[in-house]
């Protein structure tokens, strides 16, 4: 849904400085998730550890131009131009305001859910449940915070037909600002345990606070064979129903007469309303069983048919945990665990690091930070986290933080080490000498375990590419300088950034605020990710299984096929993702890869507005088969038609912009006329121009050095096969670079040559694996001597003419061995 400046200035009661037309469909806290800058408003939020209005000035560079602040930048109008800031006392209140309005549109069932344990899982569960029968908006992963709620709750959309929200509140007085905005018609109460105790004085307290989410709703599901619960319940004035859960009492609402668990799946029998039923799950913990009873009680009152919730219990799944598994540094393995440090979560987390396949045969390390908010006194908490170490079966703990330096005697285990901080431990000896461990590190991000998780990560001949950045970035600007001033760019940095080495050029560019980068497959993206890059990143090739990977770190597939489409939703659907943004490609007439922009369109659209809570189209392209030949140009219009129907057919289904894009590096300078909202750059920006095959600036430079010379005599030979004779006395000069270095093995026998001290020296013989021979007969050198295999004096293309191919071939064989060595001049 959209709302104008206007409206939303109205809706928040804010003065509005700045005059800028705007429609926003997307709501902004952490600058990181940036998205869809133009359709953005973001709110500056002050929080103990960050202020939001240290980020305006990145997020109008991004593109942002609709901002909610305390404070109107001075000299706005200079600074910002184009731009409006909504001022207001208060922005966290100004961004709950604006989203308890936005649901006060809707007058659907509105799914509450509170409790200490399993709101993620309940939420998810409905949602698996009763999302075939219904539409339904959720909370993305486990929004649930002051600024996550309202976040979730602007995601309600006119198809929505049922909203599941979660609620998490750390201290007394939370709540009632929660429920304005979520408004439950139907509350779910989960569990009532100690996570985020420390601000409460009793569990009492804590779940009357809890409580107050449902006011105003219609019903309230909860257990009553949870005495405390059961209690405050009861005493909870409530006009709305009870709907209770039991185990024991078979007056309940909901009373669940057997569970039998079986080794991998549990049945559950149960009575509502006089009928009998039961339903298996795929598991057999009791906090699954719990979950499901109360996902249960929710599809019984609204109402769906009993056999087919019954039936889909049968194929719930696991709900994703935030556990990842890395190779480590000396055989090690790392489990990163960023999860809520408390010590439900340290037990999932051990359990898992436990059934690791071969955990038995390895040391288990644990690395733990100090735990906050649980309300225990600390020498209890420590104590308790040992006696879970030790049946969880760890060899080894590392502690780190000073309450836990504190607790040290809590600690049993014989083989145990305290670090006040994290740099103490990175610099200690017991960090440099982890070896062949599974290492499971939990900590607090505030403690900076990602500084640790970082060293520990693996990470990898004379040969140098050597890579120009500052020519990188005048080719981007001669190529900028074809663009009108607004058109986006996208920059190609797949295959590795055509062998220039994707995170360095990627930074460069980045820093030169491009639009986009662009990498072919899921595992570019995340090299990406690791190295810090936070700009857009478009994948090109998405593979099916790289899905969640792609989620986790925040990239945009390409999608081309309804078969990928579909998996991608169901995947998204699955992790609980909401509003993914993909990258539409047609087939115009490359036919490789896109969907028909005749007969695909009107299937595609409809899958499309269905799920746009899930994904959402954020650029729709097509690619030119020849822009870099004039005899194409019939064809290339042709392209372009078809592109400009399809593309306009598909943005006039939808409310927010969806930027199309058609030109690639040779399509910005032969057709500017068709850049429309963003070209997207390969090629040029390495400095090749493939309509000319010239040189723009110079980036690559592959260079070697002469590791040994002979002087051999007439008809000698060179080389295996004895393909190199030679017809006079010459001198021969061995270099480190072979065709598995991807110096191609049919530029050998004098079919091209390299540059040494500026001369041209011929290729001699067959090259070699690892290896390769020329001749230095007339020329001034010596070994060590430097060799350029092509860049500065020798163009690239002098290479690709040779083979008969293409520069882009010869750019991207050059093989990861091959140290890149970047330089700017
Ligand atoms: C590689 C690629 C480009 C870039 O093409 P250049 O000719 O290198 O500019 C553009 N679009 C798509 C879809 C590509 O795969």
């Amino acid at each position: 849904m959209t709302y104008t400046i206007e409206r939303i200035t109205a809706l928040i009661g804010a003065r509005r400085y700045g005059r800028t037309n705007a429609s926003i469909v997307f709501l902004l806290t952490d600058s990181r998730s940036l998205c869809f800058a133009e359709e953005t408003l973001f709110f500056a939020i002050k929080t103990m550890s960050n202020d939001g209005s240290r980020y305006l000035s990145d997020l109008y560079k991004r593109g942002v131009r609709n901002f909610v602040v305390n404070e109107v930048p001075e000299n706005y109008e200079v600074l910002y131009p184009n731009s409006n800031f909504l001022k207001v006392s208060n922005t966290l209140d100004a961004l709950q305001r604006l989203a308890e309005r936005h649901r006060d549109e809707f007058a659907i069932p509105v799914i509450g859910i509170t409790g200490s344990n399993g709101k993620t899982m309940v939420k998810e569960w409905i949602y698996q449940l009763l999302s075939p029968s219904l539409i339904v908006t959720r909370s993305p992963r486990s929004y649930n915070s002051q600024t996550g709620v309202p976040l979730s709750v602007w995601l309600l959309t006119n198809n929505t037909q049922l909203g599941v929200f979660e609620a998490g509140i750390s201290e007394p007085g939370e709540m009632d600002s929660l429920r304005d905005i979520i408004q439950p018609t139907i509350g779910i109460l989960t569990t009532i345990g100690d996570a985020h105790q420390e601000n409460f004085t009793s569990l009492e307290e804590k779940c009357n606070e809890k409580l107050k989410l449902f006011t105003d709703s219609k019903l309230l599901i909860y257990n009553e064979d949870d005495s405390l619960v059961k209690r405050c319940v009861e005493q909870f004035s409530f006009k709305g129903q009870r709907f209770s859960l039991s185990r024991q009492n078979e007056k309940a609402t909901l009373y669940v007469s057997n569970v039998l668990k079986n080794n991998t799946d549990s049945v559950i029998s149960y009575s509502y309303k006089g009928v009998e039923g039961s339903y298996k799950i795929p598991f057999i913990d009791e906090a699954s069983i719990e979950d499901s009873i109360e996902c249960l009680a929710v599809g019984l009152y609204l109402g769906i048919d009993k056999n087919a919730i019954e039936e889909r219990m049968t194929s719930l799944e696991p709900v994703a945990m935030r556990l990842e598994v890395k190779e480590g540094r000396h055989d090690c393995t790392l489990i990163n665990d960023s999860y809520n440090s408390d010590i439900n979560s340290l037990d999932i987390a051990l359990d898992f690091m436990s059934r690791r396949p071969d955990a038995k045969e390895r040391q288990r390390v644990l690395i733990l930070s100090d735990i906050y908010q649980t309300g225990k006194p600390l020498s209890q908490l420590y104590s308790e986290v040992s006696a879970l170490m030790k049946q969880r079966g760890v060899d080894q703990f590392i502690g780190i933080g000073p309450e836990i330096c504190a607790h040290q005697d809590c600690f049993q285990l014989p083989n145990s080490s305290f670090f006040i901080t994290v740099q103490d431990f990175i610099d200690s000896e017991l960090f440099s000498n982890l070896r062949d461990n599974i290492i499971l590190l939990k900590g607090a991000r505030r403690f900076g375990f990602d500084k640790i998780t970082e060293l520990l990560v693996k990470k990898v001949h004379e040969t140098t590419l050597e890579v120009n950045l500052s020519a990188l970035v005048q080719n981007l600007n001669f190529y900028r300088s074809y663009l009108k001033q607004d058109t986006k760019l996208v920059c190609m940095i797949k295959a590795n950034g055509y062998g220039s080495g994707a995170v360095e050029v990627a930074k460069t560019l980045q820093d030169h605020r491009v639009d986009y980068l662009a990498v072919a497959v899921a595992d570019e993206g995340v090299a990406l990710r690791k190295h810090g890059v936070t700009a857009n990143v478009m994948i090109m090739n998405p593979e099916m299984s790289s899905f969640k990977t792609i989620f986790d770190y925040e990239l945009e597939p390409e999608v081309y096929s309804f078969r990928l489409l579909e998996a991608l939703i169901e995947e998204a659907e699955k992790e609980g993702i909401t509003q993914c943004p993909i990258h539409i490609k047609l087939d115009t007439g490359m036919h490789r890869l896109g969907f028909d922009p005749i007969h695909d369109m009107e299937r595609l659209i409809s899958i499309l507005k269905k799920h746009q809570n899930t994904i959402i189209p954020r650029s729709v392209f097509s690619h030119f088969v020849g822009s870099d030949s004039d005899n194409f140009d019939d064809f290339s219009a042709q392209q372009f038609s078809l592109f400009d129907k399809a593309s306009k057919q598909l943005q006039a289904a939808f409310t927010h912009h969806i930027l199309r894009h058609i030109d690639n590096s040779a399509g910005i300078l032969h057709f500017p006329d068709r850049q429309l909202d963003m070209c997207r750059l390969g090629l040029g920006l390495y400095g090749i121009n493939s309509r000319d095959n010239q040189i723009i600036n110079n980036v690559c430079s592959l260079r070697t050095t002469i590791l040994q010379m002979h002087k051999i005599g007439r008809n000698e030979t060179v080389g295996y096969s004895r393909k190199g004779t030679v017809e006079r006395e010459t001198i021969v000069a061995a270099i480190p670079i072979g065709y598995a270095d991807g110096l191609d093995r049919r530029l050998g026998n004098r079919n091209c040559y390299c540059l040494v001290n500026g001369h041209k020296a011929p290729y001699l013989g067959n090259i070699c694996m690892d290896v390769a021979m020329i001749d230095v007969t007339d020329i001034p050198c010596k070994e060590g001597d430097s060799v350029e295999i092509f860049g500065d004096k020798l163009p690239v293309t002098v290479l690709s003419d040779t083979l008969g191919t293409i520069p882009y071939e010869v750019l991207t064989s050059i093989s990861e061995r091959v140290k890149r060595v970047y330089f700017q001049d």
